[in-house]
């Protein structure tokens, strides 16, 4: 059989991760990021060290391989647009553009059915008065762009704190209702366009904005985490999306509010590597190489735990323990920061009590 190779842009640990599937399953990879200390090039076949914004350097890319696919989440769409016009980006552009916006992405959300808090465009001091007026507080004030693990957005929660918004508002902005939830949750789904697989949903819990644990199965109601997963699939077939859609809820009660959304690998489904018997990465790659998609199951109760700059010490300790069921992925990454994904632990046979008992305090707090 002839070798498939793949192409991904965007060399990050997300890139790292679908590279080491590929290569597991036989398939080639092709890597393009800026920086060339990239993690993924540790395991692709081949890199492009170019900018994301290099239209040749994309085309080289797109040449070199039969499906293209990314990890990073702010491509153009002035240049990737045309390049899915002429190669083979089965994705395409538009679960991008429809994501690279909160106010885009939420309104293409409700108009798709699923419910969201309730929102208003914000881009001035009046337009904020009269969202706040209308949506009550507290509310969070976000940057409709380049928004990422907390980064761009402010809680308001009384009057006093509007002065506090003025610096965000030099961009445009949403205002979005507080949503006090029970629980944060996210459902990841590969959709080959006949077949649907999702991931089991998990339960994430954030510390400073990033996430920290994924925690597998979510304890929730059974018919409120089927509703979950079948109403992200029938989203997904309604937006006309292939490939693969992670999409993140807000849990109150017996509802889910649609959060955000990401056309490629999470990071709260790390933990199927392991935890499933197949992954979100794997699933990715058969997807873009035509094979069968395989309907993944969870092999015992399971943790994810992110890795920060601020925790590498103690994974690297406790990966030098090798204790069983127990995963330590260290992305490589040449500079570490506080609050820099430097990789993740996954714990499997563990649940959320006994991992707090017994593994949260080798962490920092
Ligand atoms: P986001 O980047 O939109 O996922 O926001 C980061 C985190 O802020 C979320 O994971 C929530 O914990 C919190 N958050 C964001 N939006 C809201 C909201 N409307 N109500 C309550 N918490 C929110």
């Amino acid at each position: 059989m002839e070798t498939k190779t793949i192409g991904i842009i965007g060399g990050g640990q997300l890139g790292l991760m679908i590279a080491e599937q590929a290569r597991r399953l036989g398939v080639r990879s092709v890597a393009l990021d800026p920086s060339a200390e990239a993690p993924a090039f540790r395991v692709t076949d081949e890199r492009i060290v170019a900018a994301f914004d290099d239209a040749a350097a994309l085309e080289r890319l797109c040449r070199r391989c039969d499906a293209v696919t990314y990890e990073f989440e702010n491509v153009p769409g002035g240049i990737l647009e045309p390049l899915c016009a002429k190669y083979n980006i089965p994705q395409g552009y538009r679960p991008l553009y429809d994501s690279q916006d909160r106010l885009r992405e939420k309104r293409n959300a409700r108009d798709h059915g699923l419910p969201t808090p309730r929102f208003e465009a914000v881009d001035d001091e009046a337009s904020l008065l009269g969202a706040v007026r209308r949506l009550g507080l507290p509310a969070v004030l976000k940057t409709r762009t380049m928004g990422y693990d907390g980064h761009g957005q402010l809680l308001l929660r009384t009057e006093t704190d509007l002065g506090a918004a003025r610096p965000l508002l030099s961009v445009p902005c949403i205002l979005e209702e507080f949503v006090p939830f029970d629980f944060e949750a996210s459902v990841v789904t590969v959709d080959d366009g006949e077949r649907a697989v999702s991931f089991p949903v998990g339960r994430n819990i954030h510390r400073r904005g990033i996430l920290d644990l994924s925690v597998v199965p979510a304890a929730m109601d059974d018919g409120l985490r089927a509703r979950m997963v079948a109403e992200s699939q029938r989203f997904m077939r309604s937006c006309g999306y292939r490939g693969i859609l992670a999409i993140e809820y807000f849990v109150r009660g017996n509802e889910f509010l649609f959060n955000e959304m990401a056309p490629r690998p999470h990071n709260s489904g790390h933990y199927t590597i392991e935890g499933c018997t197949t992954n979100q990465f794997r699933e990715l790659v058969r997807y873009l190489t035509g094979m069968p998609l395989e309907e993944p199951r969870l092999v015992a109760p399971t943790v994810m735990k992110n890795i920060l700059g601020r925790d590498l010490a103690a994974a690297e300790t406790v990966a030098r323990e090798e204790r069983e069921g127990l995963f330590v992925h260290l992305y490589g990454k040449r500079e570490s920061r506080p609050d820099r994904k430097m990789g993740h632990i996954t714990f499997v046979g563990m649940d959320l009590d006994r991992y707090r008992r017994e593994w949260a305090g080798r962490f920092a707090e």
